[in-house]
């Protein structure tokens, strides 16, 4: 079996939230081309657009005409969604392709046609609700795979783990009441969206580890080791998603975490191991986060070493 498949697509770099955004372009363009560089033998695959049938598992009707049928003009401004998130011309095809990503590797791991999968994906997903698009999201990448597991390949236990800085409040939000799902996040308190407490539980498949500015490698392994890990490995998943947002490393602008490169390698090991335990090793990682492009290129080609392992 192929170890590892590669999803992106040229037209997530079309989504242009503003010339002096932190989530832009040059963001996706630094971590595929560092995997790239790193891992030449690697099968890079074409994201397929997702489908609304298939968005709707996660999104309300008013979202998909939002972001899809906005209509803006290619020398238009922006369309303003809320002071962080936007919408361009070429930002319903990004969000579809980001999307359908998710969708195609969860389809990908549960053939066999790979044992793991990465999505290099853009706009990230996971602040996005079922309703709204906020946080840089339009939407929700990984919530959208996570219900087509389940939905289309009947898995009863699907894990998402999130170990972008910020919390996932609408990947939680979406699940919170869906005992399929299990959602995991280690993040900063106080940041963006200020959510996240260790109080938040869903129906007892929510588990919040908030941490705070400063925090470096010991205390987030430590937090993983002790808190969330022995959780993930008792709820036994069927498939291990992974929220990959990388502005918890030191060098990014947006958070105060100080991690490097090598605390994602350990992680992404770490989950490896649970997948290989109680998934037949089925990881689908997708990209959130990450906003220092040094940052993003050390960060993701770890990650991805990572995944590649057996
Ligand atoms: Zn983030």
């Amino acid at each position: 079996m192929i170890p590892l498949r590669i999803y992106t697509h040229s037209a997530c770099l079309a989504h242009r939230p503003g010339a002096t955004h932190a989530e832009r372009p040059a963001r996706l363009q630094a971590v595929t081309e560092a995997i790239d560089a790193a891992f030449p033998e690697l099968h890079w695959h074409e994201a397929p657009r997702a489908s609304r049938s298939q968005l709707l598992r996660a999104h309300g009707d008013a979202l998909l005409a939002l972001v899809l049928d906005s209509e803006v003009a290619a020398d238009a401004e922006p369309l303003a969604l809320d002071p962080d998130t936007s919408l361009s011309h070429g930002s319903a095809e990004s969000a579809l392709r980001a999307a359908g990503a998710g969708v195609a590797a969860v389809d990908a791991v549960m053939a066999g046609d790979a044992r793991r999968a990465f999505c290099a994906v853009r706009p990230p997903g996971h602040h996005a609700t079922g309703t709204t698009a906020m946080g840089f999201c339009l939407f929700n990448n990984i919530a959208v795979a996570a219900a087509h597991a389940c939905d289309r390949h009947g898995l009863a236990r699907v894990a998402v783990v999130d170990f972008d800085v910020h919390h996932g409040n609408g990947t939680q939000a979406i699940f919170e009441a869906d005992p399929r799902v299990m959602y995991v996040s280690s993040h900063q308190l106080p940041l963006y969206p200020d959510s996240g407490f260790a109080d938040e539980r869903g129906v007892g498949n929510v588990l919040n580890l908030p941490l705070p500015p400063g925090t470096g490698s010991d205390a987030f392994r430590a937090g993983w080791r002790e808190r969330l890990l022995p959780a993930l490995d008792g709820f036994r998943p069927q498939l291990v998603f992974v929220s990959a947002g990388f502005d918890a490393h030191r060098l990014d602008p947006l958070a105060q975490f100080e991690l490097d490169a090598d605390d994602y390698r350990w992680l992404t090991a770490e989950l490896v191991a649970i997948a290989d335990r109680h998934a037949d090793g089925r990881v689908v990682s997708m990209l959130e986060g990450g906003y220092d492009l040094t940052a993003l290129r050390e960060s993701s080609v770890a990650h991805v070493g990572a995944l590649l392992q057996d």
